[in-house]
């Protein structure tokens, strides 16, 4: 299917592109991989006057890594991430769970700050920015700000941002060497959005338990959620065999989705619960 006709706008200076947004209040959209935002025009969900490409805006390709975390620019492409070294141990969930994204093609084209802001309630990078307590720092015509993950994602395609706001930057917290991690998925296909997974780190004290326990699942709800209850399972607790099969159940225990033409609710409810599993045996497993 054709677009709806748009205007096209191309600014040098994020100022620049705030203004543009907020001149259209509300009826303009930032255009950044277009990987969501153009089959969205093509099905005619949204049909904007004007579409601000952030392209020329290339302080938002930065990733910046320092002791107090990871920095991505809204316009980091997944396969700039796989491609970064670096991330292997300044943030190795990220790097396991952006493996997921999607095709060799759209992982080419598809941004950070697009997903985020897209807000697919089973996409990865919403998923780990709410388990990893990222902050997303956005600039609107009233300035900076900077948004916790847990207030960003607000439903299913809904976030915090306001209609002038775009997407600058997305903070995720230092990562400590000998952190256990996991990350697993189920998709129908490799690349595909997740029926469910699970991200999940935790710290280990020198008695050999589990602390600082987050766990986070994705494509079980209108958003990516935490499950503070499996968290307490694990928090105080040797990571073992029954601590894993409690923590399973605790799982299922603590959502209840929605079925839909990809699988039933009971289904997603159970493929939860096993992905939590694997993901704690996969950071078990984990030599420090
Ligand atoms: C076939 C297919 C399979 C896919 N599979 C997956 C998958 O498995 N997992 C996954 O996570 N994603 C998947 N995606 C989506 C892909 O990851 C997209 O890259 C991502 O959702 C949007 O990023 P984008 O840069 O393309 O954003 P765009 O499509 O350009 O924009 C998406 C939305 O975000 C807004 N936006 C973009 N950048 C900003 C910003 N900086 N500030 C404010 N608003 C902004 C736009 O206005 C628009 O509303 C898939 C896409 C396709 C087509």
């Amino acid at each position: 299917m054709k677009m709806p006709p748009f205007d096209y706008a191309c600014p040098a200076t994020l100022p620049e592109a705030v203004a543009l947004l907020a001149a259209h209040d509300g009826d303009a959209k930032v255009l950044a991989g277009g990987q969501s935002l153009i089959p969205i025009l093509a099905f005619r969900l949204a049909a904007p006057k004007l579409l601000v490409d952030l392209r020329k805006l290339t302080d938002l390709r930065a990733i910046k890594i320092t002791p107090d975390g990871v920095a991505l620019g809204a316009m980091v492409r997944w396969c700039d991430i796989e491609g970064d070294a670096r991330l292997r141990t300044a943030h190795p969930l990220l790097i396991a769970a952006v493996a997921h994204v999607a095709h060799y093609q759209i992982r080419n084209r598809g941004t950070v700050g697009g997903s985020m802001a897209h807000a697919d309630p089973a996409a990865e990078m919403p998923g780990i920015a709410l388990t990893c307590e990222a902050e997303v720092v956005v600039m609107g015509k009233a300035g900076m700000r900077t948004i916790k993950a847990a207030d960003f994602f607000q439903g299913a395609l809904t976030t915090a941002l306001t209609v002038d706001e775009i997407i600058v930057e997305i903070r995720l917290p230092g990562w400590p060497a000998g952190r256990r991690w996991g990350f697993q998925e189920f998709a129908r296909r490799r690349g595909d959005f997740a029926l469910a997974a699970a991200a999940l780190f935790y710290d280990m004290d020198t008695s050999g338990r589990a602390s600082n326990a987050h766990v986070g699942v994705i494509g079980v709800a209108d958003r990516p959620l935490r499950l503070r209850s499996v968290e307490a399972v694990l928090n105080g607790a040797a990571v073992d065999t029954a601590t894993i099969a409690k923590a399973e159940a605790a799982t299922t225990a603590a959502i209840d989705p929605d079925s839909d033409i990809h699988a039933s609710g009971g289904y997603r409810k159970a493929l939860a619960g096993t992905m939590v599993e694997r993901a704690l045996k996969m950071a078990a497993e984990q030599t420090p």
